[in-house]
């Protein structure tokens, strides 16, 4: 579960990128944001406080969530690069 941080100067938020559709109790657990906007062309994205109407960068329209945001990141290819703070694996926390 890739994070991002909120492309909005200032904008603390952590933001949860799932290529499983749906809530993440591990992103609510941590209160990240879910429901994000992203630049499919810069990479950026934005939590639910912060939506552009469209990207500052390239004025592309930013999208929905989507797994292919978190593929891209998975391999290299997502564009925002330095808004990307964390991998989480899910599942290896407990059990020991
Ligand atoms: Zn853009
Ligand atoms: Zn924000």
């Amino acid at each position: 579960m890739p994070v991002l941080r909120c492309h909005e100067s200032g904008c603390e938020r952590s933001i949860s990128v799932s290529v499983t559709p749906g809530r993440n109790p591990v992103a609510e657990m941590f209160d990240m944001c879910v429901d994000y906007r992203a630049c499919p062309r810069c990479g950026f994205a934005w939590c639910e406080a912060h939506w552009p109407e469209g990207c500052p960068g390239c004025e592309a329209s930013a999208q929905a969530p989507a797994a292919s945001h978190a593929l891209a990141i998975a391999t290299g290819h997502w564009g925002g690069g330095e808004d990307v703070v964390a991998s989480v694996v899910l599942g290896t926390a407990e059990g020991s």
